[in-house]
Protein backbone atom coordinates (compact mmCIF):
# COMPACT_ATOMS: atom_id res chain seq x y z
CA UNK A 1 0.00 0.00 0.00
CA UNK A 2 0.90 3.64 -0.26
CA UNK A 3 2.71 5.95 2.52
CA UNK A 4 3.57 9.54 2.88
CA UNK A 5 6.56 9.52 0.91
CA UNK A 6 5.11 7.92 -1.84
CA UNK A 7 2.36 10.03 -2.32
CA UNK A 8 4.81 13.27 -1.90
CA UNK A 9 7.07 11.71 -4.46
CA UNK A 10 4.12 11.14 -6.64
CA UNK A 11 3.07 15.08 -6.65
CA UNK A 12 6.20 15.92 -6.80
CA UNK A 13 6.91 14.13 -10.15
CA UNK A 14 2.89 15.40 -11.35
CA UNK A 15 3.75 18.90 -10.53
CA UNK A 16 7.29 18.36 -12.66
CA UNK A 17 4.60 17.47 -15.91
CA UNK A 18 5.36 13.78 -15.23
CA UNK A 19 2.91 10.90 -15.39
CA UNK A 20 1.80 8.73 -12.36
CA UNK A 21 -0.43 5.44 -11.99
CA UNK A 22 -3.14 5.98 -9.36
CA UNK A 23 -5.91 3.85 -7.74
CA UNK A 24 -9.31 5.01 -7.76
CA UNK A 25 -12.48 3.40 -6.49
CA UNK A 26 -13.71 2.43 -10.47
CA UNK A 27 -10.45 1.37 -12.53
CA UNK A 28 -6.38 2.73 -12.25
CA UNK A 29 -5.82 5.87 -13.45
CA UNK A 30 -2.86 7.09 -15.51
CA UNK A 31 -2.54 10.81 -14.13
CA UNK A 32 -0.83 13.77 -15.23
CA UNK A 33 -1.94 17.81 -13.80
CA UNK A 34 -4.96 18.49 -15.97
CA UNK A 35 -3.50 22.11 -16.15
CA UNK A 36 -0.02 20.95 -18.04
CA UNK A 37 -0.41 20.06 -21.66
CA UNK A 38 2.48 18.71 -22.04
CA UNK A 39 1.87 16.66 -19.74
CA UNK A 40 -1.28 15.92 -20.86
CA UNK A 41 0.13 15.04 -23.97
CA UNK A 42 2.43 12.21 -22.35
CA UNK A 43 -0.72 10.86 -21.30
CA UNK A 44 -2.33 9.85 -24.92
CA UNK A 45 1.46 9.12 -26.33
CA UNK A 46 1.86 6.47 -23.49
CA UNK A 47 -1.78 4.82 -23.89
CA UNK A 48 -1.76 5.68 -27.72
CA UNK A 49 -5.05 7.12 -27.12
CA UNK A 50 -6.38 8.71 -29.99
CA UNK A 51 -5.83 12.66 -29.48
CA UNK A 52 -10.39 12.69 -30.70
CA UNK A 53 -10.90 11.41 -26.91
CA UNK A 54 -11.14 13.37 -24.07
CA UNK A 55 -9.98 12.69 -20.59
CA UNK A 56 -11.51 12.78 -17.08
CA UNK A 57 -9.90 15.32 -14.86
CA UNK A 58 -9.86 13.87 -11.14
CA UNK A 59 -10.42 16.86 -8.50
CA UNK A 60 -10.08 16.60 -4.40
CA UNK A 61 -13.52 18.88 -3.50
CA UNK A 62 -16.37 20.74 -5.43
CA UNK A 63 -14.66 24.02 -5.32
CA UNK A 64 -11.35 22.45 -7.35
CA UNK A 65 -14.17 20.79 -9.80
CA UNK A 66 -16.20 24.27 -10.37
CA UNK A 67 -12.84 26.25 -11.07
CA UNK A 68 -12.96 24.18 -14.18
CA UNK A 69 -16.14 25.23 -15.36
CA UNK A 70 -17.33 27.95 -16.49
CA UNK A 71 -21.10 27.18 -15.88
CA UNK A 72 -22.36 25.46 -12.65
CA UNK A 73 -25.62 24.11 -12.96
CA UNK A 74 -27.88 24.11 -9.65
CA UNK A 75 -28.14 20.14 -10.57
CA UNK A 76 -24.27 19.94 -10.71
CA UNK A 77 -24.23 21.36 -7.45
CA UNK A 78 -26.92 18.69 -6.42
CA UNK A 79 -25.53 15.54 -7.68
CA UNK A 80 -21.89 16.32 -6.46
CA UNK A 81 -23.25 16.69 -3.15
CA UNK A 82 -24.83 13.21 -3.27
CA UNK A 83 -22.29 11.50 -5.37
CA UNK A 84 -19.03 12.70 -4.63
CA UNK A 85 -16.51 11.26 -3.93
CA UNK A 86 -18.05 8.85 -5.84
CA UNK A 87 -18.41 7.05 -9.56
CA UNK A 88 -20.21 9.87 -11.30
CA UNK A 89 -18.50 12.02 -13.99
CA UNK A 90 -20.24 15.25 -14.64
CA UNK A 91 -19.62 17.01 -18.37
CA UNK A 92 -19.65 20.73 -18.13
CA UNK A 93 -18.58 23.85 -19.94
CA UNK A 94 -15.18 24.02 -19.71
CA UNK A 95 -13.01 27.28 -18.18
CA UNK A 96 -10.91 28.80 -20.55
CA UNK A 97 -7.52 27.45 -18.74
CA UNK A 98 -8.16 23.96 -18.90
CA UNK A 99 -6.55 23.46 -22.05
CA UNK A 100 -8.07 21.80 -25.49
CA UNK A 101 -5.92 18.70 -25.27
CA UNK A 102 -7.62 17.47 -22.13
CA UNK A 103 -10.97 17.95 -23.90
CA UNK A 104 -9.87 17.17 -27.26
CA UNK A 105 -11.20 20.04 -28.22
CA UNK A 106 -14.66 20.20 -26.90
CA UNK A 107 -16.14 23.07 -24.99
CA UNK A 108 -17.04 20.80 -22.14
CA UNK A 109 -14.59 18.40 -19.34
CA UNK A 110 -15.64 16.29 -17.99
CA UNK A 111 -15.11 15.85 -13.79
CA UNK A 112 -14.91 13.73 -10.86
CA UNK A 113 -14.23 13.69 -7.28
CA UNK A 114 -12.77 10.02 -7.22
CA UNK A 115 -13.60 7.94 -4.04
CA UNK A 116 -10.23 6.94 -2.86
CA UNK A 117 -8.28 7.92 -0.46
CA UNK A 118 -4.87 7.52 -2.36
CA UNK A 119 -6.25 9.78 -4.94
CA UNK A 120 -7.46 12.09 -3.12
CA UNK A 121 -3.73 12.58 -1.04
CA UNK A 122 -2.47 12.60 -4.66
CA UNK A 123 -4.60 15.24 -5.79
CA UNK A 124 -4.36 17.36 -2.60
CA UNK A 125 -0.78 17.00 -2.74
CA UNK A 126 -0.02 17.97 -5.69
CA UNK A 127 -2.34 20.64 -5.56
CA UNK A 128 -3.48 20.35 -8.95
CA UNK A 129 -6.80 18.85 -11.37
CA UNK A 130 -5.39 15.51 -12.24
CA UNK A 131 -6.98 14.20 -15.68
CA UNK A 132 -6.37 10.55 -15.68
CA UNK A 133 -7.63 7.74 -18.51
CA UNK A 134 -6.83 3.97 -17.80
CA UNK A 135 -3.96 3.08 -16.83
CA UNK A 136 -3.71 0.34 -19.82
CA UNK A 137 -2.79 0.61 -23.18
CA UNK A 138 -5.80 2.50 -26.01
CA UNK A 139 -8.08 -0.73 -26.18
CA UNK A 140 -7.07 -3.07 -24.02
CA UNK A 141 -8.84 -3.76 -20.60
CA UNK A 142 -8.38 -1.77 -17.88
CA UNK A 143 -6.64 -2.51 -14.78
CA UNK A 144 -8.32 -2.87 -11.04
CA UNK A 145 -5.94 -4.21 -9.70
CA UNK A 146 -1.87 -3.25 -8.95
CA UNK A 147 -1.19 -6.14 -10.91
CA UNK A 148 -2.70 -5.55 -13.99
CA UNK A 149 -0.76 -1.71 -13.82
CA UNK A 150 1.41 -1.48 -16.60
CA UNK A 151 4.22 0.47 -14.38
CA UNK A 152 6.59 1.37 -17.86
CA UNK A 153 3.36 3.39 -18.67
CA UNK A 154 3.89 6.28 -15.79
CA UNK A 155 6.93 7.76 -14.27
CA UNK A 156 5.78 6.29 -10.80
CA UNK A 157 2.98 3.74 -9.45
CA UNK A 158 0.89 4.07 -6.41
CA UNK A 159 -0.05 0.47 -5.33
CA UNK A 160 -3.73 1.40 -3.78
CA UNK A 161 -5.42 -2.30 -3.52
CA UNK A 162 -8.12 -3.92 -6.00
CA UNK A 163 -10.23 -1.22 -7.47
CA UNK A 164 -13.87 -1.49 -5.14
CA UNK A 165 -16.19 -0.32 -8.36
CA UNK A 166 -14.39 -2.47 -10.76
CA UNK A 167 -15.79 -0.42 -14.10
CA UNK A 168 -15.53 2.96 -15.47
CA UNK A 169 -17.84 6.04 -13.78
CA UNK A 170 -20.69 7.07 -14.86
CA UNK A 171 -20.55 9.70 -17.33
CA UNK A 172 -22.97 12.07 -17.53
CA UNK A 173 -23.23 15.62 -19.73
CA UNK A 174 -25.29 18.40 -18.01
CA UNK A 175 -23.63 20.91 -20.81
CA UNK A 176 -27.13 20.75 -22.82
CA UNK A 177 -30.79 21.67 -21.69
CA UNK A 178 -31.59 18.39 -19.83
CA UNK A 179 -28.80 15.75 -18.46
CA UNK A 180 -27.76 12.80 -20.63
CA UNK A 181 -26.27 9.80 -19.91
CA UNK A 182 -23.27 9.06 -22.31
CA UNK A 183 -21.57 6.32 -20.16
CA UNK A 184 -23.27 3.51 -17.68
CA UNK A 185 -21.93 2.81 -15.14
CA UNK A 186 -22.82 1.29 -11.19
CA UNK A 187 -24.29 4.61 -10.74
CA UNK A 188 -27.48 5.05 -11.58
CA UNK A 189 -29.44 8.35 -12.23
CA UNK A 190 -33.29 7.92 -12.42
CA UNK A 191 -34.51 9.45 -15.41
CA UNK A 192 -31.78 10.23 -17.13
CA UNK A 193 -31.85 8.89 -21.12
CA UNK A 194 -28.68 7.47 -22.47
CA UNK A 195 -27.69 9.32 -25.41
CA UNK A 196 -25.12 11.47 -27.08
CA UNK A 197 -23.41 14.63 -25.86
CA UNK A 198 -24.58 17.96 -27.59
CA UNK A 199 -21.98 17.65 -29.83
CA UNK A 200 -19.96 20.62 -31.71
CA UNK A 201 -16.28 20.59 -33.27
CA UNK A 202 -14.31 17.29 -34.45
CA UNK A 203 -14.36 14.77 -31.62
CA UNK A 204 -16.32 12.37 -30.91
CA UNK A 205 -19.39 13.23 -28.77
CA UNK A 206 -19.17 10.48 -26.98
CA UNK A 207 -15.81 9.42 -26.80
CA UNK A 208 -14.48 5.81 -25.47
CA UNK A 209 -18.00 5.00 -27.69
CA UNK A 210 -15.29 3.09 -29.49
CA UNK A 211 -17.34 -0.18 -30.97
CA UNK A 212 -14.62 -2.20 -29.21
CA UNK A 213 -13.10 -0.91 -26.14
CA UNK A 214 -11.77 -2.91 -23.04
CA UNK A 215 -11.12 -5.80 -24.89
CA UNK A 216 -9.03 -9.27 -23.75
CA UNK A 217 -7.31 -10.73 -26.51
CA UNK A 218 -9.08 -14.14 -26.49
CA UNK A 219 -12.16 -13.67 -28.27
CA UNK A 220 -15.34 -13.24 -25.96
CA UNK A 221 -18.65 -14.46 -27.06
CA UNK A 222 -22.28 -12.90 -25.94
CA UNK A 223 -24.38 -16.04 -26.23
CA UNK A 224 -24.21 -19.68 -27.16
CA UNK A 225 -20.51 -21.08 -26.92
CA UNK A 226 -19.35 -22.30 -29.85
CA UNK A 227 -19.20 -26.21 -30.56
CA UNK A 228 -15.69 -25.59 -31.47
CA UNK A 229 -12.40 -25.28 -29.22
CA UNK A 230 -11.32 -25.41 -25.82
CA UNK A 231 -13.19 -22.01 -24.25
CA UNK A 232 -14.74 -21.15 -21.05
CA UNK A 233 -18.33 -20.76 -20.34
CA UNK A 234 -17.86 -17.78 -17.99
CA UNK A 235 -21.51 -17.45 -15.33
CA UNK A 236 -21.71 -14.08 -13.90
CA UNK A 237 -22.62 -13.17 -10.23
CA UNK A 238 -26.00 -12.80 -9.49
CA UNK A 239 -25.27 -9.32 -8.16
CA UNK A 240 -24.65 -5.95 -10.75
CA UNK A 241 -22.04 -4.24 -7.86
CA UNK A 242 -20.49 -7.77 -7.31
CA UNK A 243 -19.81 -8.34 -10.98
CA UNK A 244 -18.69 -5.01 -11.79
CA UNK A 245 -16.32 -5.72 -9.06
CA UNK A 246 -14.80 -8.66 -10.26
CA UNK A 247 -15.53 -7.91 -14.05
CA UNK A 248 -12.03 -7.22 -15.54
CA UNK A 249 -10.30 -8.70 -13.08
CA UNK A 250 -11.99 -12.40 -14.35
CA UNK A 251 -11.60 -11.24 -17.95
CA UNK A 252 -7.65 -10.02 -17.13
CA UNK A 253 -7.40 -13.71 -15.60
CA UNK A 254 -9.44 -15.50 -18.47
CA UNK A 255 -7.32 -14.22 -21.10
CA UNK A 256 -4.18 -15.61 -19.21
CA UNK A 257 -5.25 -19.24 -19.49
CA UNK A 258 -4.85 -19.61 -23.57
CA UNK A 259 -9.03 -20.56 -24.06
CA UNK A 260 -10.19 -20.97 -27.64
CA UNK A 261 -12.94 -18.58 -26.72
CA UNK A 262 -14.74 -17.33 -23.58
CA UNK A 263 -18.88 -17.45 -23.99
CA UNK A 264 -21.04 -15.27 -21.31
CA UNK A 265 -24.77 -14.65 -21.47
CA UNK A 266 -25.69 -10.72 -21.24
CA UNK A 267 -27.43 -10.32 -18.24
CA UNK A 268 -31.01 -8.65 -18.19
CA UNK A 269 -31.64 -5.38 -19.67
CA UNK A 270 -32.20 -3.08 -16.95
CA UNK A 271 -30.89 -0.08 -15.50
CA UNK A 272 -28.60 -1.94 -12.52
CA UNK A 273 -26.65 -4.13 -15.39
CA UNK A 274 -26.25 -1.32 -17.88
CA UNK A 275 -22.81 -0.32 -17.09
CA UNK A 276 -21.70 -4.04 -16.97
CA UNK A 277 -23.41 -4.94 -20.18
CA UNK A 278 -22.15 -1.86 -21.93
CA UNK A 279 -18.73 -3.65 -21.02
CA UNK A 280 -18.79 -6.63 -21.89
CA UNK A 281 -20.42 -5.74 -25.19
CA UNK A 282 -17.34 -3.55 -25.87
CA UNK A 283 -15.37 -5.74 -24.88
CA UNK A 284 -17.38 -8.84 -26.88
CA UNK A 285 -15.71 -9.91 -30.58
CA UNK A 286 -17.90 -8.19 -33.39
CA UNK A 287 -19.96 -12.01 -34.63
CA UNK A 288 -20.57 -12.68 -30.87
CA UNK A 289 -21.85 -9.27 -29.65
CA UNK A 290 -25.11 -9.59 -31.99
CA UNK A 291 -26.14 -12.71 -29.98
CA UNK A 292 -27.85 -10.78 -27.79
CA UNK A 293 -29.63 -13.74 -25.65
CA UNK A 294 -31.09 -12.51 -22.87
CA UNK A 295 -30.64 -15.27 -19.71
CA UNK A 296 -30.47 -15.16 -15.76
CA UNK A 297 -27.63 -14.06 -14.23
CA UNK A 298 -26.05 -17.09 -12.74
CA UNK A 299 -27.22 -19.28 -15.12
CA UNK A 300 -24.83 -21.23 -17.21
CA UNK A 301 -24.57 -20.97 -20.73
CA UNK A 302 -26.23 -23.88 -22.26
P1 LIG B 1 -11.90 6.74 -20.33
O1 LIG B 1 -10.90 7.69 -19.79
O2 LIG B 1 -11.40 5.89 -21.43
O3 LIG B 1 -12.60 5.98 -19.25
O4 LIG B 1 -13.01 7.59 -21.06
C1 LIG B 1 -13.36 8.86 -20.64
C2 LIG B 1 -14.81 9.01 -20.80
O5 LIG B 1 -15.17 10.27 -20.32
C3 LIG B 1 -15.30 8.94 -22.21
O6 LIG B 1 -15.92 7.72 -22.44
C4 LIG B 1 -16.31 10.04 -22.33
O7 LIG B 1 -17.60 9.49 -22.34
C5 LIG B 1 -16.16 10.85 -21.10
N1 LIG B 1 -15.80 12.25 -21.29
C6 LIG B 1 -14.75 12.88 -20.72
N2 LIG B 1 -14.75 14.18 -21.06
C7 LIG B 1 -15.81 14.37 -21.84
C8 LIG B 1 -16.36 15.50 -22.51
N3 LIG B 1 -15.81 16.71 -22.42
N4 LIG B 1 -17.45 15.32 -23.25
C9 LIG B 1 -18.03 14.10 -23.34
N5 LIG B 1 -17.57 13.01 -22.73
C10 LIG B 1 -16.47 13.13 -21.99
MG1 LIG C 1 -10.12 3.20 -20.52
Amino acid sequence: MVDARQIAEAARIISAGGLVSFPTETVYGLGANALDEAAVSRVFAAKGRPASSPLIVHVADIEMARSLTRQWPALAQQWAERYWPGPLTMVLPKAAHVPDRVTAGLDTVGIRIPNHPVALALIRAAGVPIAGPSANPFMQLSPTQAEHVRAELADYFLDGGPAEVGIESTVVSLAGPVPVLLRPGVLQLEGVALGEAPAEGAAHAAPGQHARHYSPATPLILGPPPMQGNGYRWVLPGDPLQCAAELYATLHRLDRMNYDWIAVYLPPDTPAWAGVRDRLVRAATPDGSRAEKHHAPGEAPA
